[in-house]
């Protein structure tokens, strides 16, 4: 695996790369690789010639101070795991390569994507993503770019970066990967209490309720039954629990008027805030 820190060496590689057509799969992440990532890294090496992955905690997407400085970082691990699904190229620039003195984000209109569920209770955090993810494929330049449906709103709105911009790139979504008791997998989840941990389960064990009961129940009074269901949960605080459209992620007026929809939800496990989500329809 090739590992590069600055754009001046990663650009002269890929050039070399294109020049001899080889097409590249792209995975941007944040470190503390697990399971889900790797998935994204392996379907990347499966569809291209050339898997390239980045590893960066991206300052400007975190609307927390102590998140950032608590993120888990696990280089010299992380670097096994890639090698170890065959990954290419490794990509790991300092806040200084990327951003320079400057550490702040532009500002992107979404269309209103960014507005909705996490836009709501994480100030900036869509325009430091859509600041790094364009930063990163105009320096890369990839073919396609795999992103997780873990992040489902983070996806849309890179799909509607890469339309407004005209991005040469296709990005891909791809699934959830769980633990087996079904919390998503994030990197968050090694800052869990063995309380928090074993309690987190829940979350997506009330998605798939919630799913059941879909289409018996209204929007309105499933989200009622949801905040319910967590009231129970002392160790755990729902910030939001919403059912929208997958692709205006707005709640829809009924059911019927959404082709595809998803149930998409935040919770607080003591200090660490975990998301997942759930296709509904
Ligand atoms: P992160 O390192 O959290 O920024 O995530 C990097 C990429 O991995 C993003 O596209 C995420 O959506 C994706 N990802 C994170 N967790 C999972 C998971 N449990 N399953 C699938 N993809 C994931």
């Amino acid at each position: 695996m090739n590992i590069f820190n600055t754009k001046l060496e990663l650009k002269a590689f890929l050039a070399e790369q294109k020049e001899a057509r080889k097409s590249i799969g792209f995975v941007p992440t944040m470190g503390a690789l697990h399971e889900g990532h790797l998935s994204l890294v392996k379907r990347a090496k499966k569809k291209n010639d050339l898997a390239v992955v980045s590893i960066f905690v991206n300052p400007t997407q975190f609307d927390n101070s102590e998140d950032l400085k608590k993120y888990p970082q696990t280089l010299e691990n992380d670097k096994q795991l890639l090698e170890s699904v065959g990954c290419d190229v490794l990509f790991v620039p300092t806040v200084k390569e990327i951003y320079d003195n400057n550490i702040n984000s532009e500002k992107f209109d979404f269309d209103g994507l960014e507005h909705e569920m996490e836009g709501k209770f994480r100030e900036g955090h869509f325009d430091g993503v859509g600041t790094i993810v364009k930063a990163f494929l105009e320096i890369i330049m990839p073919d396609v770019a795999y992103f997780g449906k873990k992040d489902f709103q983070q996806l849309q709105i890179v799909k509607k970066l890469v339309e407004k911009y005209n991005i040469p790139v296709e990005i891909k979504g791809r699934p959830i990967f769980r633990e087996d008791d079904g919390l998503a997998m994030s990197s968050r989840n090694a800052r869990l209490t063995k309380e928090h941990r074993e309690v987190a389960p829940f979350i997506y064990k009330t998605l798939k309720k919630a799913k059941k009961k879909f289409g018996a129940k209204n929007i309105e009074e499933l989200t009622k039954w949801v905040k319910k269901q967590f009231k129970k949960k002392p160790l755990l605080e729902l910030e939001y629990f919403t059912i929208a459209d997958e692709k205006t992620l707005k709640t829809p007026e009924n059911i019927e008027s959404s082709k595809s929809c998803r149930a998409f939800i935040a919770v607080f496990a003591g200090d660490i805030r975990l998301i997942d989500n759930i296709g509904l329809k």
